[in-house]
C-alpha cells in the first residue's frame, strides 16, 4: 500500500490554461483547457483514471498480475505497462495483430516489464476463448477490457468532475469518446447539473447508446444533460487528414498545447467548429479535457513522416 500512496502524493491537480482566441471573445466564450495530460509524469491523462481503481483493487486483493488486451499504437497498453512498473504489479499485453518490432508503444512497454502476447486478428475477437486457450493464471490476475472501460474506470473518472479546480464555473464539459468509459464516468459525477459534450472519434452512431449503458450501470439510469457529437470521426479511428494535422500545429504555436491526431486533435478541432457555428451561446464557460495519449506521437510519426511539428 506504500506504493499507492507515495504515487498520489505525487499527483498534482490538473493545470487549467485559459485560451485567448479571437474566436472566442467575439462569441463571449471563456474556454478552459483541463490538462490531465500533466498530472504526473510518467503516467497520466484519462488512462491513468481508467486504471487506477484496478491497480488498488490488484493491491488490496494481493493480485500480481494485470491482464489487457490492446492495438499496437494503444495509449491503454503503454498506460498499464508504466502501471505494472510503477506499482510492482506484473502486467501483460495481449495485441491484435502481428508482431511490431519496432513500433514504439510495444518497445516501450516491454522494456517497462510488460509481457507481449501477439494474436492474430481472428482470435483476438474471442477475449474468453482467448484467455482460456492461454493458461494463464487467473486467480493472481485482474483482467482489464481493451481500452480499459469497466466499473473500476468509470469510477477513476468521476475524479475528473469532482477533482476539477473549475467545476463550480462550468456550463459544457467537452471530451473526446473512444470507448465512451470516460465521457460515462463523467456524466454520473456531472449528477445532471451542467452538460456534457462528448466526440465521438469512431465512425458510427452507436456512442450515446454505449455510453448510455455504461452510466446506467453505475448509477441507476442515467442523466440526460449529454449528449455525443459524431461530425468529426474524420473517417474513422485513428483516420486524419491536412486539415486535422494544420490544427494540431497551428493550436500548439498559437496555445503551446501539444495535441493529437487520434483523440484531443479531433475533439479540439470539433470544439472550434462548433464554437464558429454558434453552437454555443454567449457567455458560455468550457472546460475541454486534454485526455492525454502524447505517448501516440512517435509511433505516428514513424507511420507517416514527421507531419506534427
Ligand atoms: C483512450 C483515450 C480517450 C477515450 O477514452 P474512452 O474512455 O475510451 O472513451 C480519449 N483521449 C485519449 C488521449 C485516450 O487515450
Amino acid at each position: 500500500m506504500e506504493i499507492w500512496t507515495q504515487f498520489i502524493e505525487e499527483l498534482c491537480a490538473p493545470p487549467v490554461l485559459k485560451i485567448n482566441a479571437p474566436a472566442l471573445s467575439e462569441q463571449q466564450i471563456d474556454l478552459f483547457v483541463q490538462r490531465e495530460d500533466l498530472i504526473h509524469p510518467r503516467l497520466s491523462g484519462n488512462k491513468w483514471h481508467k486504471l487506477k481503481y484496478n491497480i488498488k483493487e490488484a493491491l488490496d486483493s494481493n493480485k500480481k498480475t494485470l491482464i489487457t488486451f490492446g492495438g499496437a499504437f494503444s495509449n491503454h497498453i503503454a498506460a498499464t505497462a508504466e502501471a505494472g512498473e510503477i506499482f510492482r504489479l506484473s502486467t501483460i499485453g495481449i495485441i491484435r495483430g502481428e508482431e511490431e518490432g519496432t513500433n514504439p508503444t510495444l518497445r516501450k512497454a516491454k522494456e517497462l516489464g510488460m509481457k507481449l502476447i501477439y494474436v492474430s486478428r481472428t482470435a483476438y475477437r474471442d477475449k474468453v476463448k482467448l484467455i482460456n486457450e492461454l493458461g494463464l493464471d487467473l486467480s493472481q490476475s485482474i483482467i482489464i477490457p481493451e481500452g480499459g472501460t469497466n466499473e473500476n474506470a468509470l469510477k477513476g473518472c468521476e475524479d475528473i468532475i469532482l477533482k476539477s479546480p473549475i467545476r463550480d464555473k462550468i456550463d459544457y464539459w467537452c471530451v473526446a469518446c473512444g470507448t465512451g468509459g470516460t465521457a460515462a464516468g463523467m456524466i454520473t459525477a456531472l449528477e445532471g447539473q451542467s452538460e456534457l459534450l462528448g466526440f465521438s472519434v469512431l465512425k458510427g452512431n452507436w456512442m450515446e447508446k454505449e455510453i448510455n449503458d455504461l452510466s446506467a450501470t453505475r448509477k441507476g439510469s442515467a442523466n440526460k444533460n449529454w449528449s455525443v457529437n459524431t461530425d468529426f470521426h474524420f473517417g474513422g479511428y485513428a483516420k486524419f487528414n491536412e486539415e486535422l494535422i494544420d490544427f494540431i500545429n497551428v493550436f500548439k504555436r498559437d496555445h503551446g498545447v501539444q495535441l493529437e491526431p487520434v483523440y484531443t486533435g479531433k475533439l479540439f478541432f470539433g470544439l472550434f467548429e462548433l464554437i464558429a457555428q454558434d453552437y454555443f451561446t454567449p457567455g458560455t464557460s468550457i472546460a475541454v479535457i486534454h485526455t492525454g495519449g502524447l505517448q501516440g506521437l512517435e509511433g505516428f510519426a514513424q507511420r507517416y513522416g514527421a507531419l506534427i511539428a
